[in-house]
């Protein structure tokens, strides 16, 4: 008899997880932002995209930006990776990219590592799906539109690869999304049911539509989860493997997870782990490191960015020439446009660095490419 279960990762399943999330929940996946481009005209409204991506042409491993795609690979390696979800955007929408992608993956870690792709149904032809087959995709993801059924036929599509469907679970939407639980039950083999999460793009759409938090603490919208277990009720009696994902196994589970095995490969010598696996760092600035920062230096014009960064370089040379402290205990970090050290050297420096007109911090990240700031101090 078919039973719902609680995984041990803060999420509900019948039956067998896909093997896309049993690799993602124990942290083993690298996700690969293919393309910001989408083709579904109008946009879905719950659409979590960041401004800076979505529309973009751009390309992301993780949080790192791509210019090339061997960065793919180093980040894959940081990460300990063992698979990845391919995402966007639509990779269909650069197909040939998303081949290429998949291809360079499969050479550089090997044919088991495991990819999976999330593809809205527009671009989906059984030309493009082979393609995807022949260079080696393991497993696909459709995202329907619930509201309008004229793609559905496309979910019919004859492939080798594990198929299902991954939409989020909207209050208001049980009778559509029953329809389409009843329309894919015997021609997917999985349906991935997310819960409705609030991101800083989709907000002001959804609540215009009324959606709100479940409550103060959480990015969750009120209702995913009670429509969730109804719809998990539903499929009981279908052949289908369900898996519920929530907001707090992303934050809680997934992300702590990838970053733990990104941590060791990244900390520098100087660096204090943390048990959450965060880097406590003594850090300079150059420029005051005031709210909207990170935007700052993001739109910083090159030849600006590159004279700071020079800077730093001296400023570098300076503290081990004056500290007499062994280069490795010392870094710049081009990304955030600062010098990393330890705790303890830039507080003994602090008197100086301030005289110079710099801003000494201690502070606490997270160990991924754009190095997330948990805390900052000044000292
Ligand atoms: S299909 Fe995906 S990427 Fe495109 S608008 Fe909808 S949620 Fe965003």
């Amino acid at each position: 008899m078919r039973t719902i279960t609680k995984t041990p990762y803060k999420s509900y399943a019948i039956g067998e997880l896909p093997k896309g999330c049993q690799m993602c929940v124990r942290g083993e996946k690298e996700v690969i932002f293919v393309t910001g481009i989408c083709p579904r005209k109008p946009s879905c409204y719950f659409c979590p995209i960041s401004e800076h991506k979505f529309g973009k042409d751009v390309i992301y491993a993780n949080e790192m930006p791509v210019s090339e795609l061997k960065q793919i690979i180093e980040e894959g390696n940081l990460c300990e990776s063992k698979g990845a979800g391919l995402t966007g955007g639509d990779p269909l929408a650069r197909l040939d990219r998303t081949i290429e992608v998949i291809r360079l993956l499969k050479k550089g870690f090997g044919k088991a590592f495991h990819i999976h792709l999330y593809t809205p149904l527009e671009l989906v032809t059984p030309e493009t799906i082979k393609k995807l087959e022949e260079a080696g995709l393991d497993e696909i993801r459709f995202h329907p539109i619930l509201d309008d059924d004229s793609l559905w036929e496309r979910i019919a599509v004859r492939t080798s690869m594990a198929k299902g469907i991954e939409i989020p679970v909207i209050p208001g939407k049980i009778n559509e999304t029953q329809k389409l639980v009843d329309y894919i039950k015997d021609k997917v083999s999985f349906l991935n049911l997310n819960e409705l999460e609030i991101s800083d793009t989709n907000v002001s759409q959804l609540y215009e539509k009324g959606f709100v938090a479940k409550d103060d603490v959480s990015y969750a919208v009120k209702g995913s989860q009670e429509m969730a277990f109804g719809l998990l009720d539903y499929c009981l009696d279908t052949p289908l493997n369900v898996h519920y994902c929530t907001v707090s196994l992303k934050d809680t589970v997934q992300l702590p997870k990838r970053i733990a095995r990104r941590a060791k490969n990244v900390k520098k010598q100087f660096d204090i782990i943390t048990k959450e696996n965060t880097l406590i760092r003594g850090a300079v600035y150059v420029l005051e490191p005031s709210f909207g920062y990170n935007d700052k230096i993001r739109n910083m014009p090159p030849a600006e960015k590159s004279k700071l960064i020079e800077q730093l370089e001296k400023l570098k040379e300076n503290v081990i020439a004056k500290q007499k402290i062994r280069p490795e205990m010392i870094a710049v970090d081009n990304v955030k446009l600062r010098l990393l050290t330890s705790r303890g050297i830039v507080q003994s420096l602090k008197k100086d660095l301030k005289a110079k007109g710099l801003y000494p911090a201690v502070v606490e990240d997270l160990p991924t490419y754009d190095e997330f700031e948990i805390e900052s101090e000044e000292i």
